[in-house]
């Protein structure tokens, strides 16, 4: 009986760490399921990064997720990456076997499961907005898991070029950048475009300043709040699929449950836990 006291520990390392929903997604999926599994949301400032990591193996956790600022400066931590962390150069997910840590990256993972939801980007030409983070994940993961022809749409210059050539020289995807003068167009052969830029997130009501949209392309937003981005409706009102930030989320959230539990939690439990920290 003395067991049923005892939770199996996951959780996240990040500073600053109050404003992330994702603990709620993670215990209503939990409960949802019966697992006696915690999600512990903690803030870890750069320098306590060692003693966290130290932590989490000595109280035996399944892993955790790493945020904002440890995606890089976990890996000096790790004993292994899986292949797409590896080409990305950064880590969201750590996996914990004993003392054996396993770096993934579901950022990418999670943006394509949701993807194949409308669309098996095998073959495809896609269209990336932005090349930071959020983008390098999409691009080598897409990359990864077939995309044909990779176009990097990025305002600096030099960081498109360079996520660019990394898809180029670390996977079978044709790449290339070009840089965003304010404008964009489609070009009318893109299967998938992605709005992979901050622009759109709450408070602002920006929205990336693009034309083209057409009827039977896959238009997805990163952008998880608000779910319905300006971006996401102008396309929807060219005919276009489309595919909200909250899936990418959500297919994030289970993948890293699948890789630190081995089951399958309930997507529907985490999209309306998700919904529901958006409006609190
Ligand atoms: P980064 O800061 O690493 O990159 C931001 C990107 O947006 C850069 O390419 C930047 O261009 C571009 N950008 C920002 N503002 C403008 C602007 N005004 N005009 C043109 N380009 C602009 O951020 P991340 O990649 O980490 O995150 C991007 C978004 O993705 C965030 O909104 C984040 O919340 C979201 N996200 C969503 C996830 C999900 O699961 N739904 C997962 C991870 C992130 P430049 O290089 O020129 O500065």
């Amino acid at each position: 009986m003395a067991t049923d006291f005892l939770s199996q520990l996951t959780g996240s390392f990040a500073t600053s760490a109050a404003q992330n929903p994702t603990v709620a997604v993670m215990e209503a999926a939990y409960a949802a399921a019966g697992m006696n599994v915690r999600y512990i949301n903690c803030e870890v400032p750069p320098d306590r990064l060692a003693d966290a990591v130290r932590g989490a193996i000595g109280m035996g956790w399944l892993g955790f997720n790493c945020s904002i600022p440890h995606k890089v400066a976990i890996l000096d931590y790790l004993d292994a990456l899986a292949p797409s962390a590896e080409i990305i150069g950064a880590v969201n997910c750590v996996v914990i076997d004993g003392e054996r840590l396993t770096g993934e990256n579901t950022d990418g993972q999670g943006f394509v499961n949701a993807l194949r939801t409308l669309e098996d980007p095998d073959g495809t030409s896609m269209v990336i907005l932005g090349a930071g983070g959020a983008a390098r994940a999409i691009a080598v993961e897409s990359a990864l898991a077939g995309a044909r022809r990779i176009t990097i749409v990025n305002r600096t210059r030099a960081r498109g070029a360079e996520l660019a050539e990394l898809v180029s020289s670390r996977t079978p995807a044709a790449a290339h950048a070009v840089e965003w003068m304010g404008t964009y167009d489609i070009p009318t052969d893109t299967d998938i475009i992605v709005n992979a830029t901050s622009i759109g997130f709450h408070p602002s009501t920006s929205t990336p300043d693009v034309s083209g949209f057409r009827e039977g392309m896959v238009a997805a937003d990163v952008v998880a709040n608000p779910p319905r981005t300006e971006f996401l409706q102008r396309a929807e009102a060219a005919g276009a699929r489309t595919l909200e930030g909250l899936g990418m989320l959500v297919n994030q959230a289970l993948t890293n449950a699948r890789l630190w539990t081995g089951r399958d939690l309930d997507p529907m439990v985490m999209r309306r836990a998700l919904e529901d920290s958006l409006e609190a």
